[in-house]
């Protein structure tokens, strides 16, 4: 914890590096948008999922590769009593794919996740230390129908926040064909080796499609072998056959050749969507793709996979850029009524009526402290509220209330008993 020195001399806590305070403006957005997908996810056949922020550190060093950025210098990683090695979770799907095994899960289950995650990147725009995911895994379909629904569903929650998109699509083949393609790609990187960052030039070797999707090398080579160019037979249809499904739902999609994805467990169909003014290489939305060497690469059973992870940060960022926001609310606008209470012993009985209105399904508030009306009343105002109900001293002993309607300044007395027909 970073300390600094407040006015008064004592040490003033702050945030982490990287790591951001979501006030309830901000909040909500993200809320909405969590929603938003909730919704979508029931209507796909998706059941949620929550696995623990706190995995062994080994769980990610096998699904993700040593040779990931993530996994090279992105860990935040901890040490329990025990002395174990654990990880604050720096992506979704490998927590998921343990619980898949662990939990024996049946074959072909569709679920999906959302939450913070973790990676120590050097913090910028649109890249923060604590981030939070909207995800789903489709385990058991090897389907191109998989692939295509999983594309379409990431592209649908985009759309329904307001962001206009962009997706790129492209396939890295199987472990047969990559393993060529690999080579080929090693010969292209060794003439080109000056041209690549230190990171790259040592781990070329070990994994050179990682200089595809390096932040500094990406972009560097457009000249560089196309993955399409080495796919087998069974890849390049079930590439084939993932375009035409998408084209026969009328999703537009561009072919990408270099699109590799920053993680070792892909397979297949790799995807990546932006917004569509923004297309950097480092400003993708949402991305996702194949897997289906996973599960069996973390010790369960030869299972096909799927699934897409979104950023929620940055979809927020990139509809306030626009000015798409606010999203409008989660739940229906409700009536909003201001409890005042005037005087002494008025508080308990403004309380009582403070929570029938909130049980009637009105959104109510209350300062319940002694101030003048005048001031009450203020507050009602920016608060926006509709109606006034003010309990006074007289009110109290005659059992009524007075309701004030805010807008034309009108007010009246109302037995108490008949508050909320009043107000409804
Ligand atoms: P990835 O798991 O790297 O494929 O990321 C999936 C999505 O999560 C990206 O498209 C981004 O929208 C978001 N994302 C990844 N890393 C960060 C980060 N450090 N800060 C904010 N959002 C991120």
């Amino acid at each position: 914890m970073e300390l600094q020195v407040a006015a008064t001399g004592e040490p003033r806590f702050q945030r982490v590096r990287g790591m951001h305070d979501l006030l309830p403006e901000k909040a909500t957005r993200f809320r909405q948008l969590e929603e938003k997908a909730k919704m979508l996810f029931e209507l796909y056949g998706y059941g949620e999922m929550r696995t623990p922020i706190l995995e062994p550190l080994s769980l990610f060093e096998r699904a993700l590769g040593t040779t990931t950025d993530i996994v090279e210098k992105e860990m935040f990683t901890v040490k329990d009593k025990g002395e174990r090695a654990l990880c604050l979770r720096p992506e979704g799907t490998a927590g998921v794919v343990r619980a898949f095994i662990e939990q024996n899960f049946r074959k072909t289950i569709k679920l999906f996740y959302m939450g913070p995650m973790f990676r120590a990147e050097r913090p910028q725009k649109g890249r923060y230390r604590q981030f939070f995911q909207i995800g789903t895994e489709y385990f058991g379909n090897p389907s191109p129908a998989a692939d295509a629904e999983t594309i379409q569903l990431s592209a649908e929650i985009l759309k329904s926040a307001g962001v206009e998109i962009a997706i790129r699509i492209n396939s890295i083949g199987c472990a047969t064909c990559r393993k060529n393609y690999q080579k080929i790609l090693l010969v292209f990187l060794k003439k080109n080796f000056s041209q690549l960052c230190e990171n790259c030039k040592k781990r070329m070797e070990r994994n050179p499609l990682r200089v595809l999707d390096c932040k500094g090398d990406s972009g560097k080579f457009p000249n560089a072998p196309k993955t399409t160019e080495y796919l087998c037979l069974e890849c390049k249809q079930h590439f084939t056959q993932v375009q035409e499904l998408l084209a026969a739902v009328e999703i537009p999609f561009e072919i990408f050749p270099h699109l590799v994805r920053g993680l070792d467990y892909y397979t297949r169909t790799v995807f990546e969507i932006f917004a569509k003014d923004k297309k950097g290489s480092q400003d993708a939305l949402a991305g996702g793709g194949r897997y289906d060497g996973l599960v069996r690469e973390l010790g369960g059973p030869d299972t096909p996979a799927v699934g897409f992870a979104l950023g929620v940060d940055r979809v927020i960022a990139q509809l306030e850029e626009t000015g798409k926001i606010p999203m409008g609310r989660s739940s229906p606008e409700r009536k909003k009524i201001f409890v005042a209470a005037v005087g002494n012993n008025t508080i308990p009985k403004a309380f009582q009526l403070l929570t029938q209105l909130r049980r009637a399904g009105f959104e109510a508030d209350a300062l319940l402290k002694e101030q003048s009306l005048k001031s009450q009343m203020r507050m009602a105002d920016s608060w926006g509220a509709q109606d006034c109900v003010i309990v006074g001293e007289d009110e109290l002993k005659e059992n009524s209330v007075t309701l004030r309607d805010m807008k034309n300044q009108s007010q009246k007395k109302v037995p108490w008993d008949a508050i909320l027909s009043a107000l409804q």
